[in-house]
C-alpha cells in the first residue's frame, strides 16, 4: 500500500504552517518550522507570486496531509461528501474525522495520526468487539472502539493515554481510560473541527 514515506516536516515547511504531526516534538525548540520558515528545497527561499488555484490547492494538500490521505482516497471523499446533503466541505470534514485511525489519536491512544494508523494496521483495536484493522474504516456514531487486551501493555499507548488530559477531547467522543474504550457519540460538529481549515477553497479546487 502506498503511503508517504520522507521527512514529514517538509510538510510543514512546504504548507507554510505547522500542522503538528510528530507529537510532542512540535511543541519543543526541535521543530523544523520554527527554525526554518520557508518551503524545502533549493528554490524554497525564493518568492512565489500566489495565485487562486495555488491557494485552493495549498488548502487542500493541507487537509491531505494533516489526516495522511493520500490524492486517490482524498478524491474519492470528496465525491461521497459531494453527493450527501449539506455543505460538501464540511461533510468532507467529518468523513476524514470519522476516519478510525483518527478516532484512535482524537481519544488519546496514540500521539499522532500516524501512529494511531501503524497500531490499528497492527490489530491492536476492537470496534463493537471486533478486530478492525483498516485505518480508512468509518467510524460511525454509537461505535464503541476497544484496546485490546493484550495490547494494554504497550508503552507508547500508556504514555500517550497519560498525556490526554493535556489535550482537549471533542465533544462527541467520549474515553473511559481505565477500560481502555471510548465511543463515537454523534457526529463531529464544524466547530470542534480544525478552524485553520479552509474547506470552501478544497470544494473551489475540485469544481474546477
Ligand atoms: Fe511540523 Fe514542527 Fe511537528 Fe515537524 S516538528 S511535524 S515541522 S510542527
Amino acid at each position: 500500500m502506498a503511503r508517504y514515506r520522507d521527512s514529514v516536516c517538509r510538510l510543514c515547511r512546504r504548507e507554510g504552517v505547522k500542522l503538528f504531526l510528530k507529537g510532542e516534538r512540535c511543541f519543543t525548540d526541535k521543530c523544523a518550522f520554527d527554525r526554518r520558515q520557508y518551503p524545502p528545497g533549493q528554490h524554497g527561499q525564493r518568492r512565489h507570486k500566489e495565485t487562486e488555484y495555488g491557494r485552493q490547492l495549498r488548502e487542500k494538500q493541507k487537509a491531505r496531509r494533516v489526516y495522511g490521505v493520500l490524492e486517490k482516497q482524498f478524491h474519492l471523499y470528496f465525491e461521497r461528501a459531494d453527493r450527501q446533503k449539506g455543505e460538501t466541505g464540511k461533510n468532507l470534514l467529518t468523513i476524514l474525522e470519522r476516519r478510525l485511525d483518527n478516532i484512535v489519536y482524537r481519544l488519546g491512544f496514540a500521539c499522532t495520526r500516524a501512529e494511531a494508523r501503524q497500531l490499528v494496521r497492527h490489530g491492536h483495536f476492537l470496534v463493537n468487539g471486533k478486530k478492525v484493522n483498516i485505518p480508512s474504516f468509518l467510524v460511525k456514531p454509537g461505535d464503541r472502539i476497544e484496546l485490546r487486551e493484550k495490547s494494554r501493555k504497550i508503552q507508547r499507548v500508556l504514555d500517550s493515554l497519560e498525556a490526554v488530559s493535556r489535550r482537549q477531547m471533542p465533544s462527541w467522543l467520549e474515553l473511559d481510560k481505565n477500560a481502555f474504550k471510548g465511543s463515537m457519540t454523534a457526529l463531529p460538529v464544524r466547530e470542534e473541527l480544525p478552524s485553520d481549515f479552509n474547506e470552501q477553497l478544497i470544494v473551489e479546487l475540485y469544481s474546477r
